[in-house]
């Protein structure tokens, strides 16, 4: 029996976890983890939520809020997804909490003691105005390199060149536009260039990991290691343990890996066994695996071993199968890009073994691979369903209904089958071990169709009418292979391996019966339960509101329409008259009375249904319809007119970036079409290449539901918003 300890990358608390993180660093060490625990280890996973940093005080400062509410908001939210995903910690934690920070002081005290911080003075951006040190992402001005007006005082996303304090051109203080002075500030450093060697030395007996962590991690190495700040002038974060420090924290990437060492202390007090952890971090013969996606490399190869060897006596990371990327379209799937698609929205639609499935039979482990609900489909029917699922079900409903419980075996014809099983099983364990999770899937599948080409092969529909006896005997045979199925399917399908498991007779967990129980006679005379089929195939024209709506959708002809007039309709209370330019004049009659004044309305760029039959509304003729969004059935009260997010010209055509077929539209067309108001958060004004307009802050987006994921209403490159407060999910009519 092995000790395996599992270190998963800390998800950022500043917004939701999306399907990237799942195939990158999620997924696969929750297989990992059951297939250690099939086997019989001892296995502690820990991670949690990464909540302090520059992303999390932008956040919390645009909404208002403190740093924590969003931190804690966010730790929520994905601590839940995970856990309905069926990835199970040992311990899913936070970095802002007691535990943690004390293992942090503990570390950095000791490493101060031992020569491995010291402290210098360097310069940093100061705001007169504000009184304070302005962190990097707090200063905004001009490349010096592109001219981009907007680059980050470390960095311009436009060109992708990193600056020095100093650099930036005009920079400015994003509080008060202010201009910043640049101020001595005295910050600790850790002497990582003393770990050169010693990192080498240990990089040297890695010849197994992946080629793309080994290169990374040489390529940092060879260029020469550098000490780096472990502190920065900033309020929210882990106080230095020293007095006369006030006003600054620790660095998050100097903080957030010590989580794993924190976590299972944590971890190790709350099942009243404070010194479990040491028998992992301890002791030589335990093995300690790191999952993370790619761009996390450095800190689990470099920085976190550095740490741990500058401390002494832990344990150092032996295994870091870093994925690749998730993309989609060819482009990473990013929170920031607005490319995400996150967990709690797909749950709600699909099973959660029919993601878990796709994600590994499509996991980025050696290279990116591609995402896309096309794929998903197919993926998910033709194999999840069609193989694996059709074979459990045809053996389970065929011997329950004609034996009701497990008929006798023959060993004659169980030998070749056994054989067979177990060939699959030692192959899909082989690859397991490796981390080879996406092969190691393709030999569970396998199983399933020798299983689907046994069944076929032995025909007991027809068997059963000639030799009753014979026909219970292959059917044993083929509940053995079902047995074998839900036990090395596991690991990826933990929800479904469960329910067949219950459905051959088992009281318990599969988890409980190891690798090798498919090794053990299977019990005649077991009951067998009703079956129900484990997987449903996913269509996406079934689900009518999706599907529909979004086919309504390419048929709107929307554009930009200027309001130029605006008076009270002759006989009706709540409507007025208007007459837009839309590239030509149009008249429309419209319910906002009880929502905006005319003069709120006059000279208003507006989005306009321009192909609707033309309607007589209370005897005034309207030829087109004008686009609002109201948050009524979410509880709110507001209407709000969708406007451009920036200034366009009148009749310019809002889509999605897609063609549109065109015709004339009922209004019962129009009321099938999904598009919902969403407000989004910073870090997000990027979705999707849609430039969104920094002055119209509160930014919403107006997003179209096209088959489970949503795209972004727009013109060209400006993102389609509303002019004022609204709650997320407010209904555009
Ligand atoms: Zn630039
Ligand atoms: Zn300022």
């Amino acid at each position: 029996m092995t000790k395996v300890f599992i270190g998963v990358a800390w998800p950022y608390a500043n917004g939701v976890i999306h399907l990237g993180h799942l195939a990158g660093s999620l997924l696969p060490p929750d297989i990992f983890r059951r297939y250690n625990l099939l086997k019989g280890n001892e296995v502690m996973m820990v991670s949690g939520s990464d909540q302090h940093g520059t992303p999390i005080t932008l956040s919390a400062e645009k909404q208002g809020v403190s740093p924590e509410e969003v931190a804690e908001r966010f730790h929520i939210i994905n601590k839940k997804a995970i856990e309905d995903m069926g990835i199970d910690f040992s311990l899913f934690t936070k970095t802002h909490n007691p535990h943690h920070v004390e293992v942090v002081h503990d570390i950095f005290n000791v490493l101060r003691s031992k020569g491995l911080l010291y402290t210098k003075q360097t310069m940093q951006y100061f705001c007169g105005h504000c009184d304070r040190f302005l962190p990097d992402r707090y200063v905004e001005g001009k490349c010096p390199k592109c001219g981009c007006p907007n680059a980050r005082a470390d960095q311009c996303d436009e060109c992708g060149t990193t600056f020095e304090v100093g650099d930036l051109e005009e920079g400015v203080c994003i509080h008060c536009q202010g201009c910043p002075d640049i101020r001595e500030t005295e910050h600790f450093f850790l002497k990582l260039s003393e770990f050169q060697d010693r990192l080498l030395r240990y990089l040297e007996h890695k010849d197994g990991w992946r080629p793309s962590v080994k290169s990374f991690t040489k390529n940092w190495l060879e260029g020469g290691l550098k000490d780096r700040p472990i502190t920065r002038d900033m309020d929210w974060g882990i106080p230095v343990p020293l007095p006369g420090w006030d006003g600054k924290v620790i660095y998050v990437w100097f903080e957030a890996v010590i989580g794993y060492l924190a976590a299972s202390k944590e971890y190790s007090k709350q099942i009243g066994k404070p010194q479990l952890w040491e028998q992992y971090w301890k002791d030589d013969d335990s093995r300690h695996y790191y999952f993370l996606g790619k761009d996390n490399i450095p800190f689990h190869s470099i920085i976190w071993p550095a740490i741990l060897m500058g401390y002494g006596g832990l344990h150092l990371p032996d295994e870091i199968p870093a994925n690749e990327y998730l993309t989609t379209k060819g482009g990473k799937l990013s929170k920031s890009r607005g490319t995400s698609i996150d967990l709690q929205s797909v749950l709600q639609e699909y099973h959660p073994d029919l993601i878990r499935y796709y994600l590994s039979i499509n996991m980025p482990d050696h290279r990116d691979s591609e995402f896309s609900w096309s794929d998903f489909m197919t993926k998910v029917n033709n194999e999840l369903v069609a193989e694996l699922g059709n074979y459990y079900h045809r053996v389970l409903s065929f011997t329950r209904k004609n034996y009701g419980s497990i008929p006798p075996a023959s060993v004659e014809v169980m030998k070749p089958v056994r054989e067979e099983i177990a060939r699959f099983s030692e192959e899909t364990a082989c690859l397991l071990g490796e981390c080879d999770f996406k092969k190691a899937l393709k030999s569970v599948m396998e199983l399933a169709r020798f299983g689907n080409r046994y069944f076929d092969s032995v025909k007991p529909w027809a068997l059963l009418k000639e030799d009753r006896d014979a026909c219970g005997a292959v059917l044993h045979a083929n509940l053995e292979i079902v047995r074998a199925l839900a036990i090395i399917s596991h690991p990826f399908l933990p929800f479904s391996s469960q329910t067949i498991w219950e459905d051959l007779g088992f009281e318990g967990k599969v988890l409980d019966a190891g690798w090798d129980g498919f090794k053990r006679p299977l019990p005649n005379g077991q009951a067998l339960r009703d079956p129900i089929p484990v997987f449903r195939k996913v269509d996406i024209s079934e689900d009518e509101s999706a599907d529909l709506g979004f086919s309504e959708f390419r048929r709107l002809e929307l554009r930009v329409g200027e309001i130029l007039s605006v008076c009270d309709h002759p006989d009706a209370d709540k409507l007025y008259v208007m007459t837009l330019d839309t590239g030509e004049e149009r008249q429309v009659v419209a319910g906002l009375k009880s929502h905006y004044t005319p003069e709120q309305l006059q000279g208003k760029k507006v989005v306009v249904v321009c192909n609707l039959k033309p309607a007589k509304l209370r005897g005034v003729e309207s030829k087109g319809m004008v686009l609002a969004a109201d948050d009524e059935k979410l509880g709110g009260d507001s209407v709000r007119l969708l406007i451009p997010s920036a200034d366009l010209a009148n009749g310019s055509k809002v889509d999605c970036g897609m063609d549109v077929n065109g015709g004339k539209l009922d209004y019962k067309d129009f009321q099938k079409v999904d598009m919902k108001v969403y407000n989004i958060s910073e870090g997000q004004e990027e979705l999707a290449g849609v430039r969104i307009d920094k002055q119209s802050t509160d930014a919403a987006v107006v997003l179209v539901k096209d088959e489970g994921r949503a795209v972004i209403l727009r013109s060209g490159d400006v993102a389609i918003t509303v002019d004022g407060a609204l709650r997320d999910g407010a209904m555009v009519r």
